[in-house]
């Protein structure tokens, strides 16, 4: 075989477009570039937590060069390359066509947290993968979008589980240099810095820039050396500190985000606040059109034309509230250029405007402030009209005050590598591009085009998959916690029992002990010789969360049982890489809030292309989603009056729809060993839930119904 010669110019190229590459998030939905730096050093790919950029830093210049002479390891780079630089080069995508009029006003996306990748931990749960997933769907759809939060240095905490199964919180300190982040420059090159007043003090911040894709994150950091310890402090933590943290790290984002986005000259039409948390943006907004001279009516009117809301959740603890004393310490010098005191500040914040008793809610501040308002699902959307009905006395119920959008999920960057190519090989390389098409989803799963062999294949490999990892976190722990690390755990999980996968943040309204709320019946059901079932658990607590760090210990005191030893586990740690497992290994997804504290959810609809079978309660998604064929639902679709009668009722229902029609239909095999009737059930499942529950759909429905202007 001749082997062509590559020269040190063609290696100089190809060493750029991988540093390009490195820094660029597009890489996370596109596993032949993942490839490119697992291959570079698995080892070092798994120990910075699939890190680009640090397996970059980590391969010295010299090692670089001589792998790029490697003629098949260089040609996959540079077709890599190729198709990223014909991604960022795309013309005609959906935007071009259909949003053209935001090309030079983008839309402001602001939200506290972003959870892109892994490797960058800015994130805490489900809003934060919402944010992440939203901006990669801007991105594929070519939407002018740019996106708002702050870099946490310390980001969000790490794991561990003690010995006596009590959650331990540890925080790592990020280093810029060593993230897919670059540092935003004016012309000069030099830091663009800008600075707020918050009280009597003026704090600086700089801006990082995340590409992902076509567009740009931009998060904001305190951490300069022109600010006192405590400024610096600001945006250390997600959601950390105190009340006056939050309410610092709230100015920053709000008002700081809008001073950042007028520095760098982008201009945006609309300001699109995903969560409360960045509301204060509309005071900034109208104190720019204060000094700009305009009536402070008109200037309201105008505020209110550019900002769209989206609320996420109906627990009222969810919803920041700033004591008068805190709004006075932090905005009594703002106020000034709003030409109003702090009083009246107040009054934006509260229902009744004059009400002294009232706290400052940053929910209200957003739904005043705001043309458009939605939640993230249809019950949800309902949930909060009754919620802050008292804002609209003159609601007719003609078209409801607060409407709704459903979240969906990046199915791209969700797909585990072994389903991503397991798709390309059923239905060609270019299936996502259809992700929104209802019609092409039908063709594909209902003809006989995939067969059940095949789709079996899938799922044995993904369980088989997730057991190993499971193991091997496993014994990490065990290890952690002075053990030796051999013998048992070779028989922990087996990769042929129906999985189920309950992972999300362990706030208690999502109930993740119930499956145990009758003993006897779970020890019958894990340890059922001809019907095995297992489970596997994952989640976070927020640190201050003591109830919810006693639910922990009550799964973890499950998996320390001897009569059921192997059968129940808890992988420390939960983050999208854990999420990623679970969710493409899990046969069922499990999903039991209390009706209807759960806005939407996501994490079933990651399990869909993996063709896992969601199980749960009528709330946030799945109420509309589920049509009695593709999936299970647990409970009624209504709410009791006690919370201990609904929890009763639902894990009545639980165990009835695993033992009588979940369980048999998984252990039905035909003389193939394949269960073909719950094979009938996943496609379903695909065919119906695939094409709607995507964040493509979700931001164009976001684009046609409330980013772009309103025809009248
Ligand atoms: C998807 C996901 C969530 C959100 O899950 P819900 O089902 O909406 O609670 C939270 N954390 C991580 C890491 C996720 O991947």
């Amino acid at each position: 075989m001749a082997t062509k010669r590559i020269s040190e110019k063609q290696i100089d190229a190809a060493i750029a477009g991988l540093r390009e590459l490195a820094h660029n998030l597009w890489w996370s939905w596109s596993p032949s570039a993942q490839q490119i730096f697992q291959e570079l050093s698995p080892f070092f790919w798994e120990h910075s937590n699939h890190n680009p950029v640090e397996v970059m830093n980590w391969i010295s210049g010299t090692e670089l060069r001589g792998r790029l002479k490697d003629s098949e390891f260089f040609e996959h780079v540079n077709a890599v390359c190729a198709t990223f630089r014909s991604y960022l080069n795309e013309k005609s995508t959906w935007a071009a066509k259909n949003a053209a009029s935001l090309k030079k006003a983008p839309v402001a996306y602001f939200s506290a947290e972003f959870g892109l990748h892994e490797s960058l931990r800015i994130y805490s749960g489900g809003l934060g993968i919402l944010s992440g997933d939203h901006a990669k769907s801007a991105s594929d759809l070519g939407l002018p979008f740019v996106g708002i939060s702050l870099f946490y240095r310390n980001g969000y905490f790490s794991q561990q589980i003690s010995n006596d199964g009590w959650q331990q919180e540890l925080y790592p300190l990020y280093d810029p240099l060593k993230l897919p982040l670059s540092l935003v420059k004016d012309k000069r090159g030099n830091a663009v810095v800008c600075s707020v007043q918050i009280g009597g003090t003026l704090v600086y911040f700089q801006a990082w820039a995340v590409h992902v894709g076509r567009v740009n994150v931009y998060l904001l950091d305190t951490n300069l050396p022109q600010n006192d310890d405590r400024s610096r402090e600001i945006t250390a933590h997600v959601y950390g500190g105190d009340q006056s943290t939050r309410i610092a790290q709230e100015v920053i984002l709000g008002i700081g985000g809008v001073r950042m986005l007028r520095a760098i000259g982008i201009t945006p039409s609309v300001f699109h606040m995903n969560e409360g948390h960045s509301a204060f943006l509309t005071l900034e907004l109208l104190r720019e059109q204060i000094v700009a001279k305009r009536p402070i009516e008109k200037a309201q009117e105008f505020v209110k034309s550019r900002c769209v809301f989206t609320t996420h959740t109906p627990v009222p603890a969810g919803h920041d509230r700033f004591s008068r004393d805190l709004m006075n310490a932090s905005f009594n010098r703002y106020v000034e250029g709003l030409g109003i005191d702090v009083e009246a500040l107040m009054g934006y914040g509260r229902i009744r405007p004059a009400d002294i008793n009232e706290t400052f809610c940053m929910t209200v501040l957003a739904l005043k402030m705001s043309r458009d308002a939605n939640g993230v699902s249809e019950l949800h959307g309902k949930t909060s009209v009754q919620m802050w009905k008292d804002l609209y006395p003159t609601w007719t119920k003609k078209e409801d005050p607060i409407g709704a959008i459903t979240n969906g999920v990046h199915i791209n960057g969700w797909a585990s590598p072994s389903a991503s190519q397991w798709w390309s090989r059923q239905l060609g390389e270019h299936w996502y591009e259809h992700i929104r098409d209802a019609n092409y989803w039908k063709r594909a799963i209902e003809s006989n085009k995939i067969s059940d062999q095949d789709l079996w294949a899938l799922r044995t490999t993904l369980r088989r998959e997730l057991v190993e990892f499971a193991r091997k976190r496993l014994r990490e722990q065990h290890l952690r916690h002075g053990g030796d690390g051999i013998g048992v755990y070779e028989k922990m999980l087996s990769p042929d029992v129906l999985t189920v996968g309950f992972a999300r943040r362990f706030a208690t309204y999502k109930r993740a002990p119930l499956f145990f709320r009758d003993m006897d019946w779970a020890i019958r059901m894990l340890n059922s010789a001809d019907r095995p079932v297992q489970l596997i658990f994952a989640g976070k607590a927020h640190p201050r969360d003591d109830a919810g760090k006693h639910f922990i210990q009550e799964i973890i005191n499950m998996t320390k049982r001897l009569d059921l030893f192997g059968k129940v586990m808890f992988i420390e740690n939960y983050d999208i890489n854990v999420a990623r497992y679970l969710v493409s290994g899990a046969d069922v997804w499990l999903n039991t809030p209390r009706r209807p504290m759960e806005a939407c959810g996501t994490s079933g609809e990651k399990t869909i292309l993996h063709g896992g079978l969601n199980v749960s309660t009528m709330d946030g998604w799945w109420r509309e989603a589920y049509d009695g064929k593709n999936g299970w639902q647990v409970g009624e679709d209504s709410t009791a009056p006690t919370e201990r009668e609904q929890d009763d009722k639902d894990a009545y229902s639980l165990r009835t729809v695993l033992e009588t029609d979940v369980l048999p239909l998984f252990y039905d095999r035909g003389k193939d060993g394949i269960p073909h009737k719950w094979l009938k059930r996943v496609r379903h499942s695909m065919a119906s839930l695939i094409p709607i529950y995507n964040t493509d759909r979700m931001v164009v429905d976001y684009t046609k119904k409330y980013y772009l202007p309103k025809k009248r």
